[in-house]
């Protein structure tokens, strides 16, 4: 009983209880920041590789953009793509990232193809603990051996990442504060990641999953039913299964939280959104270019920061329209960002706690009684 109450407090204090409208003129505090399109993969749930890397910010450029009085209350950035560690120079955009006025954490999301990302990272471990900045590094891996290769379409995909987890983990002090292995869910794994989850766990890794979802930058909206297990009935029911299971041997309660409410997603026909989005109202997304999005999931290209100062494309009153729009209108239905859970999702869980406890006690009785 002591620990069920533990559980239910910890989660009261997880959950966000604002409801989000978007009208609010908030600075942001969060920064989705893919850097390069330029990509050494060929995902499968992914079209960023097939667009164009031209024109992409310089260093001068982005240098000036972080200066920008918009970004005065960031206090967290990530950093992804494409394929950030093509960046030659990625150190120095690292560099700009740590000078915002209030920044604490910095995440990067990398493939891990190119060993020349231990380098690099390392290097901005380095810069991060000069600043007091948390570093938290996130490397892919879909699958075991050939299912990751399959997904990435490139030959040793699954022994060039492995190199590079093994690295960063045998040797983490060296390089981050923290670490996890991302496997992204979908039509091409959702069978085999009984296989992968063995592999992790004998090896000792942070493993988490997500679903793949629809993604307006990276152009994954437009291959939607090649990947998504949302698409195939006999892929929901298996995810639905493996999410469970997670939420079973889950002892985070955080992580708990967050599979049962993926597994509950996966129930509806028209899926409903029990999460909370920090891209609601208080995140940005700015492409390889300087282009101002509100979410890089749904949001169109607000602005540009070539061509006008951040505040005023992300306050500007027909933008702001625009993204209360957007939450009214697509929110609800994207499982994107499963961070913290919202209101909603308290009676939810409470509901599915009561159900496991007591339901074998009322079948009892209505197997005595009627
Ligand atoms: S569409 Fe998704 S990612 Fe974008 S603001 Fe809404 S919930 Fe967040």
């Amino acid at each position: 009983m002591f620990f069920k109450i533990l559980f239910l407090l910890k989660i009261l204090k997880f959950i966000n209880w604002i409801n989000v409208s978007g009208k609010k003129k908030k600075y942001p505090k969060v920064i989705q920041l893919p850097l390069t399109n330029k990509c050494n993969s060929k995902c499968v749930m992914c079209n960023v590789w097939k667009m164009s890397n031209s024109n992409e910010m310089t260093i001068d450029e982005f240098a000036k953009y972080m200066k920008d009085p918009l970004f005065k209350k960031v206090n967290s950035v990530g950093i992804n793509g494409g394929e950030p560690s093509l960046i030659p120079n990625l150190e120095k955009y690292a560099e700009k990232i740590l000078a915002l006025p209030s920044i604490r954490s910095l995440n990067i999301i990398s493939n891990g193809f190119n060993k020349n990302i231990l380098k690099q990272i390392r290097s901005i471990y380095v810069l991060s603990k000069e600043k007091g900045v948390h570093f938290h590094v996130s490397i892919s891996l879909d699958g075991y051996e050939d299912v990751h290769n399959k997904i990435r379409r490139i030959p040793n995909a699954f022994k060039k990442v492995t190199y590079v987890i093994d690295e960063l983990h045998t040797n983490k002090e060296k390089y981050c504060d923290s670490l996890e292995v991302a496997c992204t869910v979908m039509q091409q794994n959702v069978d085999y990641l009984i296989e992968l989850d063995t592999y992790a766990k004998q090896k000792n890794y942070n493993m988490t999953y997500r679903l793949a979802v629809s993604n307006k930058r990276i152009g994954s909206e437009k291959i939607f039913s090649k990947y998504s297990v949302l698409a195939e009935e006999k892929c929901i029911q298996t995810a639905k299964e493996f999410f469970y299971t997670k939420y079973k041997q889950s002892q985070r309660v955080r992580e708990k939280y967050k599979y049962f409410l993926i597994f509950h997603y996966l129930g509806f026909r028209i899926p409903k959104r029990l999460f909370a989005c920090p891209w609601q109202d208080s995140g940005v997304t700015i492409n390889a270019r300087g282009e101002l999005f509100y979410c890089a999931v749904e949001s169109k290209m607000i602005g540009s920061l070539r061509h006008s100062i951040g505040k005023n494309i992300f306050f500007k009153d027909e933008n702001i329209k625009y993204r209360q729009e957007l939450i009214k209108n697509y929110c609800d239905h994207c499982i994107h960002y499963v961070f913290r859970p919202n209101r909603k999702s308290l009676l939810i869980i409470l509901n599915n706690i009561f159900h496991e406890k007591y339901y074998p006690v009322w079948y009892k009785l209505k197997a005595k009684f009627l």
